[in-house]
């Protein structure tokens, strides 16, 4: 079933998601599979799974010399969807990305979810690679998110690549987007970001997905003036505990978001990790239950592949 859908038969109530990481290659997908069964109980409608861009490595040659790489650390975001889906019965959302892929690769991935039985997609630019100052797509593949909706968008009409093709089966697929309350880190407004999500939506996608952010107060404005500039499709929260000290750091710089100085200082009383845990599980509460009152249509976790902390904050919220 759609996201869509699944929201429109919550007939209001806030539904549960999360999103995971594919393993390390050559890790076993059942360290994936024991961080999923405890948030089963929530039952969650849908489960996204990331992609991640490709990475230069370097290989020692045993010469003094080094071999240098270009390698996915993380592969596979499409079978562990379609093991999720037969494992769980649940559905699934595999992100897809324009960094990294031609759009005939990203074709073959699109029938490959038709196959799958796979109809919700999450249409991602990606980031940078790790060594490049600013985003380069691969040679053939997509510029921005809107073009790779524009490209899901033309399956759903029948429209694939080279239009020779005698198409009897048009492709059906749910498009979930990515919106930034804080906006996008190269975006130089919010307003101007906003009118970039407007376009996604005009280009056909179904529903926003939010990036983390620790302030509601940032999420309520954010859907206030998307609403204003037309945008009417849902808009679900991303919410993400704080677990270490050190994300006190990496997540503005990552993601150029603001933490609230009460979690600063919270987090800075703590005398261990143990305690800070608890402190993110205790906001990440709170900032649930402010959005399930306010009538969210789903709350939407950043597990990052570890889930006891995702399900100790849902005992609390569903
Ligand atoms: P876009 O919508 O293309 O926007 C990128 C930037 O370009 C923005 O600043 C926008 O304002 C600007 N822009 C858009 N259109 C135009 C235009 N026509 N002309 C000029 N500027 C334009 N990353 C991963 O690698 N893997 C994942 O699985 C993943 N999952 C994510 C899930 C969620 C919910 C979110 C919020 C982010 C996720 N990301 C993931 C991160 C995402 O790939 C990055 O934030 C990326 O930098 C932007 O992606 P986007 O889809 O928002 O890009």
């Amino acid at each position: 079933m759609k996201v869509t859908e699944h929201i429109e038969n919550a007939k209001g109530n806030t539904l549960f998601s999360f999103e995971l990481i594919p393993p390390q290659k050559g890790k076993s997908i059942q360290d994936l599979y024991d961080n999923i069964d405890p948030l089963m109980e929530f039952k969650p409608p849908f489960i996204d799974v990331t992609t991640s861009r490709e990475e230069y490595i370097y290989i020692d040659k045993g010469n003094g010399l080094l071999d240098k790489k270009l390698t996915r650390m993380r592969p596979g975001t499409l079978g562990i969807c379609a093991s999720i889906k037969h494992k769980y019965n649940v559905d699934t959302v595999p992100h897809l990305l324009c960094g990294g892929f031609t759009q005939e690769e990203t074709e073959y991935m699109l029938v490959d979810c038709q196959y799958l039985g796979i109809n919700n997609l999450m249409a991602l630019r990606g980031d940078a690679m790790k060594d490049e100052q600013s985003f380069v797509p691969k040679a053939g593949g997509n510029r921005f998110a809107i073009d790779l909706v524009r490209q899901i968008n033309d399956l759903n009409c029948g429209k694939y690549l080279h239009e020779v093709m005698d198409v009897d089966n048009k492709a059906d697929f749910c498009i979930g987007v990515a919106g930034y309350p804080e906006k996008h880190l190269e975006s130089p407004s919010l307003q101007s970001d906003l009118k970039r999500l407007k376009e996604k939506v005009d280009a056909g996608a179904d529903y926003v997905v939010t990036q983390m952010f620790f302030d509601n107060a940032k999420y309520f404005n954010f859907v206030e003036k998307a609403r204003e500039i037309g945008i009417t499709i849902p808009i679900i929260p991303g919410i993400k505990p704080i677990a270490v000290q050190r994300h006190l750091q990496i997540l503005p710089q990552i993601f150029r978001i603001d933490l609230p100085e009460d979690l600063i200082d919270a987090v800075d009383k703590c005398k261990n990790n143990v305690e800070i845990k608890q402190v993110g599980i205790e906001w990440a509460i709170q900032q649930s239950l402010e959005l399930k009152a306010a009538g969210v249509p789903v709350l939407h976790y950043y597990s990052m592949g570890k889930s006891e902390n995702i399900r100790q904050i849902a005992s609390q919220v569903f």
